[in-house]
C-alpha cells in the first residue's frame, strides 16, 4: 500500500520531517489547493507528516472536477448574489418552471453516529459533483467545530436563516415517486422546486430506485434536494449510466473513492488536530509499528467481554499482528525489544486495560514490547454532545494513521479509519456469527466503506439479490452480506 516505511514524526519538530514528504504530498498531489490560510486549519498543511507516502494518486480528471466544483461553490455558495436569488426562487415557487434558478443545491442532513455521517457526506459530495449541485451541510452543535471548511473563500454550512433547516413544508421523495407513477407525461412544471430525500435504512426498507437512470432524470431538474442519509451510497451512483462513465474517469482505481474524497473534505479542526497530534506524539510516534484496534460491540446483551477478547487475540496472534505471550518465563531472552503500539478505540475501558495488562505482566515470545493506549472510554454512544463527537473523530483519525488496522464488522466508525488510511482492515467477525472452526477475522478486499443497504431491485422492478454480477467492481461486503462495496481491478483477479 505504501512506498516507503519510515518512522513518522519521530521528532516533536514537524518541520524536521518535511524532507520525507514534499510539497506534492502536502497538497495530496494537487487535489487540495494551497491558498488556504494555514493558521485557520493547521491539519490541512501538516497531516501529510503523519502518513506514509501513498501509492494512491488522484487522477487529473478528478482534480479538474474538483476545481470546477470549487468554482461553482464560490459562485453559488452562501453569501453570494447567485445564492440569494436562487434560494429566493426556490423558497417562493411551489413548482419548478424551469428557468428561475441559477444554481442547484443539495443539503446534507445528518442522522446517526459520526461514522455514518462522515461516509454519507462523502457520498453526497460525489453526488454533488456529478450533478453540478452545491453541497451544503446542516451541522448541529454536536459536530460543529470538528472539521475545517473544505472550500476556499466560502462555506459549506447552510446559513442559519435558511428555511431549509426544516423539511416539513417540502415534498418528500416517496410522494414524488408515487405521483410520478400515476402520471405518464411529466413536464418540468410538475417538478417541485425542493424535495426531501430520505436515503437511509428503515425497517420497511422500500426500494427507492435512486440507483436508476429514470429517477436521476427526474431529480436532475429539481433545484434543491435535502438528503437525509447515513449511507455510503457511492455504489448506487456507479450503477447510473452517465455517472458511471464519470466515476470511471475520476477514479481509475475504484477502491480509492473515499480515500480521495475524505482527504479532500475532512480536515480536522485545530481543536481536533491538537488532540490527535498530542496523542500521536506522546504514545505512537516512537513505535516501529502502529496497530489500530477498533472494538465496537453492537449487541452487548448477547456478547461477553471474554468472547470479544478471545476473538481479538485469536485474530491478532494467528495473523502475526501481535506476538504470543511467553508463559514459561518472566523475562524475555530475545534481543529484539522493538516497540509496537496498539491504539485501542472502544466505548469500554476493559479492552485496552486487559490487553495492556497482558503484555505488561508477561514477556512476548518475540521479545517485542507492546504498548497499549486507549484514548477514551465513553461507555455509550451519546447524541448532541460535541466533546463526545470530538473524541470519536480524534480516534477515527488516529486509527487511520495505523500500519495495520483491525476493525469490527458492520461499523462505519471503522470504515472512516480504513478509508482515510487507505487500509484494508482485518474485520473481526460478529461474535454471535462465529462458527466453531471459522476464522476470527478476515482481511477486507478494499478500503472503501460498505454500502450496507444496497438496492434489491433492478430498475425495471425485478428483484435482484445482488448486483455484483452486473457491475464488475462491486462485490458483496465481507462483513455484511446485504451490502456492496467497490474494489479495485486487482481484487477481482
Ligand atoms: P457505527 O455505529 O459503529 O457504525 O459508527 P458511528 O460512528 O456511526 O456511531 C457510533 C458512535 O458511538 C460514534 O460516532 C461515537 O459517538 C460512539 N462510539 C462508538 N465507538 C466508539 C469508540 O471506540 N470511541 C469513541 N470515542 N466513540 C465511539
Amino acid at each position: 500500500m505504501w512506498y516507503i516505511n519510515v518512522p513518522l514524526v519521530s521528532s516533536t519538530n514537524e518541520e524536521s520531517v518535511i524532507s520525507i514528504s514534499n510539497e506534492k504530498d502536502k497538497f495530496h498531489d494537487g487535489l487540495l489547493v494551497s491558498e488556504f490560510d494555514e493558521a485557520s486549519c493547521i491539519s490541512r498543511f501538516q497531516s501529510h507528516l503523519y502518513r506514509k507516502v501513498s501509492h494512491h494518486k488522484p487522477s487529473r480528471y478528478l482534480i479538474s472536477k474538483v476545481r470546477n466544483y470549487e468554482e461553482l461553490h464560490r459562485r453559488c455558495g452562501p453569501n453570494t448574489i447567485a445564492y440569494n436569488k436562487s434560494m429566493a426562487y426556490i423558497e417562493n415557487s411551489k413548482s419548478n418552471n424551469g428557468d428561475g434558478t441559477m444554481c442547484k443545491y443539495i443539503v446534507w442532513s445528518p442522522t446517526n453516529g459520526l461514522g455514518n455521517r462522515i461516509i454519507s457526506m462523502a457520498a453526497t459530495f460525489l453526488y454533488a459533483i456529478l450533478t453540478n449541485r452545491v453541497l451544503l451541510v446542516r451541522f448541529g452543535k454536536d459536530i460543529s467545530g470538528l472539521f475545517c471548511e473544505p472550500f476556499l473563500n466560502s462555506t459549506w454550512m447552510l446559513p442559519n436563516n435558511s428555511p431549509f433547516w426544516k423539511q416539513d413544508h417540502i415534498e418528500t421523495y416517496d410522494s414524488f415517486l408515487e405521483k410520478g407513477r400515476s402520471k405518464t407525461n411529466k413536464t418540468k412544471e410538475d417538478l417541485p422546486s425542493a424535495l426531501f430525500l430520505y436515503h437511509q435504512y428503515t425497517k420497511e426498507d422500500p426500494e427507492n430506485f435512486f440507483h436508476c437512470d429514470h429517477t436521476q432524470d427526474l431529480l436532475r431538474d429539481i433545484p434543491l434536494l435535502i438528503m437525509q442519509t447515513d449511507q455510503y451510497f457511492v455504489p448506487s451512483l456507479s450503477m447510473i449510466t452517465s455517472f458511471n462513465l464519470e466515476i470511471n474517469k475520476m477514479f481509475p482505481e475504484k477502491d480509492t473513492i473515499f480515500y480521495h474524497l475524505g482527504h479532500y473534505l475532512f480536515h480536522p479542526s485545530n481543536a481536533a488536530w491538537g488532540l490527535i497530534t498530542r496523542f500521536y506524539k506522546t504514545y505512537l510516534a516512537k513505535a516501529v509499528e502502529r496497530i489500530g484496534l477498533q472494538i465496537r460491540v453492537f449487541d452487548p446483551q448477547v456478547t461477553t467481554q471474554k468472547e470479544i477478547m478471545d476473538l481479538v487475540l485469536s485474530c491478532t496472534i494467528k495473523n502475526k499482528i501481535l506476538p504470543k505471550l511467553d508463559t514459561q518465563n518472566s523475562l524475555s531472552y530475545s534481543k529484539n525489544h522493538t516497540l509496537k503500539a496498539v491504539l485501542v478505540a472502544s466505548l469500554y475501558p476493559e479492552y485496552g486495560q486487559n490487553l495492556r495488562a497482558m503484555y505488561l505482566n508477561k514477556p512476548s515470545v518475540s521479545g517485542e514490547l507492546i504498548g497499549v493506549y486507549q484514548p477514551s472510554h465513553e461507555k455509550q454512544q451519546k447524541f448532541h454532545d460535541n466533546m463526545h463527537d470530538m473524541k470519536a473523530w480524534t480516534e477515527m483519525y488516529l486509527l487511520s494513521l495505523s500500519d495495520v488496522l483491525i476493525t469490527s464488522s458492520f461499523s462505519t466508525f471503522g470504515y472512516v479509519a480504513q478509508g482515510l488510511g487507505g487500509l484494508k482492515p482485518w474485520l473481526l467477525v460478529r461474535p454471535h456469527m462465529k462458527k466453531p472452526n471459522s476464522p476470527s477475522c478476515e482481511q477486507d478486499l478494499s478500503s472503501e466503506p460498505c454500502f450496507h443497504f444496497a438496492p434489491m431491485h433492478q430498475c425495471n422492478g425485478m428483484p435482484q439479490k445482488h448486483f455484483a454480477s452486473s457491475f464488475p467492481h462491486l462485490l458483496q461486503c465481507k462483513d455484511f452480506n446485504r451490502g456492496l462495496k467497490l474494489v479495485s481491478d486487482s481484487a477481482l483477479l
